[in-house]
């Protein structure tokens, strides 16, 4: 089973992205996580990225749907993906439909974590707190920042709900309820496509 996690940042895709890896054996597929591997690594990419990312903006489409098309066959063979901030504006939506469609690949279902800006805004602060303390501190995890990504998402992720939405893939479920709440919900929207 193939899936794309939505919500905005800090609405817990990754977290539940890595349940499904433990639970399922599917592969997550976070274009964050490569991005920050890249900043790590100190490539001409991850330069782009650390001043992308800092400054709360999205890295070019193009650059992102390569990254993706690059690692989609494997995760798609290993036990399906779960794509995690990808696709983030219509025009990489477009591309990963059309992407699929040339790789003869399914994408099953696009589920959507619901979250108010407010909690968004708690958690990121906990999320900055927790990875302070384990010396790993994000630095697009600011408050300045993060209202920067909201409002990017806002603007350019939002409108992809009405694109999967018009396409009858789209499952809302309520991103506000606890860590085992909501990878139930997901659950249960996987387990009715697999019926
Ligand atoms: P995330 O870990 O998914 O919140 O991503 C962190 C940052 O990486 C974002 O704020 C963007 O700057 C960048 N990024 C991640 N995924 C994408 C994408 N699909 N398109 C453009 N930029 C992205």
């Amino acid at each position: 089973m193939n899936i794309v996690l939505l919500g905005p940042p800090g609405a817990g895709k990754g977290t539940q992205a890595k349940l499904l890896e433990e639970r399922r054996g599917m592969v997550q597929l976070s274009t964050g996580d490569m991005l920050r591997a890249a900043v790590a690594s100190g490539s001409d990419i991850g330069r782009e990225a650390k001043a992308v990312m800092d400054a709360g903006r999205l890295m070019p489409d193009d650059v992102m749907i390569r990254i993706i098309s690059e690692r989609i066959d494997d995760a798609s063979s290993a036990g399906g993906f779960i794509l995690d901030g990808f696709p983030r504006t219509v025009a990489q939506a477009e591309a990963l439909d059309r992407l699929l469609a040339e790789k003869g690949i399914a994408l099953d279902a696009v589920i959507q974590l619901a979250v108010d800006d407010q909690a968004l805004v708690d958690r990121i602060a906990t999320r900055a707190k927790e990875a302070a303390a384990a010396g790993e501190r994000r630095t697009d995890d600011t408050a300045e920042t993060l209202r920067k990504r909201l409002a990017v998402y806002h603007e350019q992720t939002a409108p992809i709900l009405p694109f999967y939405r018009e396409q009858g893939r789209l499952h809302m479920i309520d991103g506000m309820a606890s860590i085992d709440d909501v990878a139930r919900q997901i659950e249960a929207v996987m387990a009715a496509k697999e019926d």
